[in-house]
């Protein structure tokens, strides 16, 4: 993304209207190839994504969207900040509407944002919905609907689909010069 993993948020935002559709339209054909390559590439490319984005320098995910919270995230965070979960919910959340509607953030930026360093105040006992995004390494099948949403405001799932992009289309270089056999890639 680039030097030292700064994320610049302008820029990114920039690339994203240039390739989103082209990235989505990827996603889409990466699915129908076996599962135990998809693996391997998604771990090859994650490993790449880690060296060019800091989160620390982006936190766009905190700043622009919320969470959702578990009733378990509720209960250790209330008893983190020696409140009722009632009084938790009642200050900082709100339930989304429809039957099995989602506890959520009130507001944007999370209120558990530093906003000066972009660190978590509540780093250890976060919601796990935050300890697990922005799930690059779910299986593929699964997350594809989230990627495609994802790209659109997270570098690192935007340079996870760019990563995974440039090994295939590098390996079907390959196959089509018969460097490499046409089994290489289905
Ligand atoms: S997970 Fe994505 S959106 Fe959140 S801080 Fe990291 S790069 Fe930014
Ligand atoms: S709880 Fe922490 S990690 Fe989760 S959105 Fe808020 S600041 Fe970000």
């Amino acid at each position: 993304m680039s030097i030292n993993g700064a994320v610049d948020l302008r820029s990114f935002k920039q690339k994203v209207r240039y390739k989103k559709t082209s990235f989505r339209r990827f996603l889409n054909t990466l699915v129908k190839r076996s599962p135990q390559k998809i693996k391997t590439l998604i771990h090859s490319a994650e490993q790449d994504v880690w060296k060019e984005v800091n989160c620390l320098s982006c936190a766009n995910c905190c700043k622009t969207m919320t969470p959702t919270y578990t009733a378990t995230d509720i209960k250790r965070i209330a008893a983190h900040f020696k409140i009722s979960t009632d009084e938790f919910k009642k200050k900082w959340l709100r339930k989304e509407r429809g039957p099995n509607g989602d506890w959520i953030n009130k507001s944007t930026p999370c209120q558990f944002l530093d906003k000066k360093t972009n660190y978590c105040s509540i780093y250890a006992i976060r919601p796990k919905d935050c300890s697990g995004y922005p799930h690059l390494r779910k299986n593929l099948k699964d997350y594809i609907h989230v990627h495609k949403q994802n790209i659109e405001c997270c570098p690192a799932a935007y340079t996870m689909v760019e990563k995974m992009k440039e090994k295939v289309e590098s390996l079907e270089l390959r196959v089509q010069s018969r460097i490499l056999p046409l089994t290489t890639y289905k």
